[in-house]
């Protein structure tokens, strides 16, 4: 594979600030829309473009969108091997793109693909990446990207930064930061390229494409999630939880004892090694509130904690604490909303939630 060529200090290029935007035909990756709107705020401070890359078919459709939300340009690449995703055509695809254009930044989704296609493309481009950034910003007299991610289990924040080559990698997880509202009518430059790649490079090949049950809310959309810890005590108990998000319209999610535990896929963990959800309504029900946990649910606008120690960390991030036995408070709160909503006539619609003692 051709190789970018290594530059250091940002001299020559164009020097734009790029996202790569993950997406199955029309349907993108939100976490993409949330990297534009972060990649503008970062280029207007560079002085420079943010540009919206995006690989295999349909990127003319995509292209207004991604200039909506704050591209001012957009990379096309398509051609035979890059649909659907497969690591090493997508690869050669980015490198190539990059060797040619010279962005100073980088930036993707830290979902499995993008954590796949950002770990390839810096080897190839010898590059740094750092993954699963909680934070980005840049230093105003080096002007460097500052990427921070937890490190050291959770415990410290540690902010990176890639002085001596370029592009500046980094993935970021899905719902760090807020997606840009988008604006009709934003246009911008397209720039597409068929580029010939080395079918002999391609050492994977897809045999099926098998999609989420689709039974399951997505963490990320979710307004209202029920996370189960440790505190639930068997895997059958999730059904308890199942039911109190069912009747709120939310999603299940769970600490990561409980995923260790083997009662809860892995997909539904949240925190630092698992989701980072912003819901309008967060249930932590039998969650201690570690360090790790924490990373990943507290931007949530109101946290309701459900636990029998009334010293548990999570009651600290709570807006609303009940200290008591989830087995008994559960059922209650599924009690009350099926009261409430059928009193306000079984939709739902008007529904407002207030659950035990304020803290
Ligand atoms: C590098 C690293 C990464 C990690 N990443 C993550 C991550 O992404 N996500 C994550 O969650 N963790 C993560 N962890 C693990 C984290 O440190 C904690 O161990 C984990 O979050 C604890 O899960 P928990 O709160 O369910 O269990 P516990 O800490 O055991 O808490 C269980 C809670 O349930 C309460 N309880 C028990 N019975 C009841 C009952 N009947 N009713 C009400 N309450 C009850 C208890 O009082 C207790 O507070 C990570 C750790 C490391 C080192």
């Amino acid at each position: 594979m051709k190789k970018a060529a290594r530059r250091s200090g940002g001299d020559g290029g164009d020097g734009e600030v790029w996202v790569v935007v993950e997406h199955e035909g029309p349907d993108v990756a939100p976490v993409s829309w949330e990297l534009i709107g972060e990649a503008r705020a970062l280029a207007k401070e560079l002085g420079v473009r943010a540009a919206a890359v995006i690989i295999g078919a349909g990127g003319r459709e995509l292209a207004g969108p991604a200039f909506s939300r704050g591209a001012a340009a957009a990379y096309l690449v398509s051609g035979p091997k890059l649909d659907p995703y497969s690591s090493d055509p997508h690869c050669q695809a980015l490198v190539g793109l990059a060797a040619r254009h010279k962005p100073q930044i980088i930036l993707l989704g830290a979902t499995t693909r993008g954590r796949d296609l950002a770990s390839a493309a810096a080897t190839e481009l010898e590059t740094g990446l750092t993954a699963d950034c909680t934070a980005l910003s840049i230093d105003p007299e080096k002007k460097l990207l500052l990427q921070t991610r937890p490190a050291f289990g959770g415990n410290v924040m540690a902010t990176i930064i890639t002085p001596n080559h370029q592009p500046q990698m980094a993935t970021v997880r899905p719902g760090v930061f807020p997606p840009p509202e988008p604006v009709p009518g934003d246009g911008g430059d397209i720039i597409a390229s068929r580029p010939r790649l080395k079918t002999t490079a391609v050492s994977v090949k897809q045999l099926e494409f098998i999609p989420d049950s689709g039974n399951e809310i997505s963490l990320q959309g979710a307004k209202v999630i029920v996370a189960g810890g440790r505190g639930l005590k068997a895997a059958r108990n999730f059904a308890l939880l199942e039911e109190l998000a069912c009747e709120l319209g939310g999603a299940v999610a769970a600490s990561r004892a409980a995923v260790d535990a083997g009662w809860i896929s892995a997909q539904r963990q949240v925190g630092q090694t698992g989701q980072t959800v912003r819901p309008v309504l967060y249930f932590a029900m039998g969650i201690s509130g570690a360090v790790q946990h924490l990373a990943g649910m507290q931007a949530s606008d109101i946290v309701v904690a459900v636990n029998n120690d009334p010293e548990a960390p999570i009651f600290e991030v709570a807006d609303y604490g009940i200290v008591g036995d989830l087995f008994a408070v559960t059922p209650t709160l599924i009690e009350e909303v099926k009261r409430r909503k059928a009193s306000a006539g079984g939709n739902g619609g008007a529904l407002r939630i207030e659950t035990g003692t304020q803290k």
